[in-house]
């Protein structure tokens, strides 16, 4: 059975912008799988999105605040012409049009509209645990909407005092996009949004203490927040990259030695970490979140005690112990677009039949 599906994108930024974080590619490997599948997929995103051959409606409005930076009691938060009221709007008046709405925003509104839209609704929830109001509607849509709620990994959900509600779905990535690289280069890659709860200073200060190149990739988002840490390590040997499109990026990181990954908060299911196993590239991480889950110890990466710099340095000694063909056969047996495909359409198909 084929579905008219309709996907709205997250509205802290447009697509393309990196604002988004793993949401944006979370939601153009859902939406490329969907159309190979023969489903029919419109996009509704912030104005300026880009998004190769991707049918996409641009709407325009203020930008949401991401939801990472806000306190556990902090009240919902909307601006004036808000791009993400505009954006439900249009998707009240084009509902009939479509057998589901998909959700891909952390945000209030979508779910609190849920009970007042005609067409379900399903909410793929990218983080965890973050404020109360968000907890409370999460739970509600939950309760009143049986199995609508979806999320990408257990320690995710876990956060949640719902998380059996919650269905569980992994992220996938289109593999071959994806080169394998046998023979690295001598640096280490860190990659990601560069906000503090991403905790990059540690990958840097294991940089400066192992005199091993660290090359950084990703959007700049909170831009004092980098300025104090090229302050704070001056002579690290550290990199900055840029934010780069998909196939650059995976071609520089194909050649780093390891990937460091140090999250201060519980990292739902980053992207990243399964986009640099993909390309062969082991695992340096915090035990933390979905990386928990994700990293195979000794296998296809180490974990490490969180906020540990020193636990950062040991394991990097160990780095090749580490079979790279391992890291891609991970990603190639848990994390390809059309295992993700089966488990997203199953949960679609779910929701369509209630
Ligand atoms: N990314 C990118 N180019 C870069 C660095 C990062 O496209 O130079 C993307 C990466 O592919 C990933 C996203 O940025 O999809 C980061 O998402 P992740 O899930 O790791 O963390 P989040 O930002 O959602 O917390």
């Amino acid at each position: 059975m084929h579905h008219k599906l309709l996907f709205m994108s997250t509205p802290i930024g447009s697509l393309g912008s990196g604002l988004g974080g793993g949401v944006e590619l979370t939601l153009s490997n859902i939406a490329k799988e969907m159309l190979r599948r023969g489903h029919e997929v419109k996009i509704v995103a912030p104005q300026r999105s880009i998004s190769n051959s991707l049918p996409i409606k641009e709407i325009p409005g203020e930008l949401q605040i991401p939801a990472q930076n806000q306190t556990r009691t902090d009240p919902i938060f909307i601006p004036k012409n808000s791009v993400l009221a505009n954006m439900w709007d249009y998707a009240r008046q084009v509902q009939a049009n479509y057998d589901l709405i998909i959700n891909f925003a952390y945000d209030w509104l979508p779910l609190y509209l849920t009970p007042f839209f005609n067409t379900p609704i399903a909410h793929l929830i990218s983080m965890g645990s973050l404020t109360d109001t968000m907890d409370h509607i999460i739970e509600q849509v939950a309760n009143q909407f049986p199995g609508t709620i979806g999320v990408h990994g257990k320690t995710q959900s876990a956060t949640f005092t719902f998380a059996d509600k919650c269905k569980c779905l992994v992220n996938g990535m289109d593999l071959s996009v994806y080169q394998f690289c046998s023979q690295p280069g001598s640096c280490l890659a860190w990659v990601g949004r560069i906000a503090p709860e991403k905790g990059i200073e540690d990958a840097v200060a294991a940089a400066k203490i192992t005199g091993i190149p660290l090359k950084i990739f990703g959007l700049i988002q909170d831009v004092p927040y980098w300025e104090k840490i090229c302050q704070d390590y001056p002579d690290a040997p550290i990199e900055y990259r840029g934010f780069l499109p998909t196939d650059e990026l995976q071609q520089e990181l194909g050649q780093c030695r390891g990937l460091l990954v140090t999250p201060r908060w519980i990292e739902a299911y980053p992207n990243v970490a399964l986009e640099s196993l993909a390309c062969g590239v082991p695992l340096i991480s915090y035990r933390r979140g979905g990386l928990a889950e994700i990293v195979q110890e000794g296998k296809t990466g180490f974990l490490v005690e969180p906020d540990s710099v020193e636990g950062l340095v040991e394991a990097i000694k160990h780095l090749d112990e580490i079979d790279r063909q391992a890291c891609r056969q991970q990603a190639e047996t848990l994390y390809s677009l059309e295992a993700m495909g089966d488990r997203t359409e199953e949960w679609f198909q779910k929701i369509l039949k209630k």
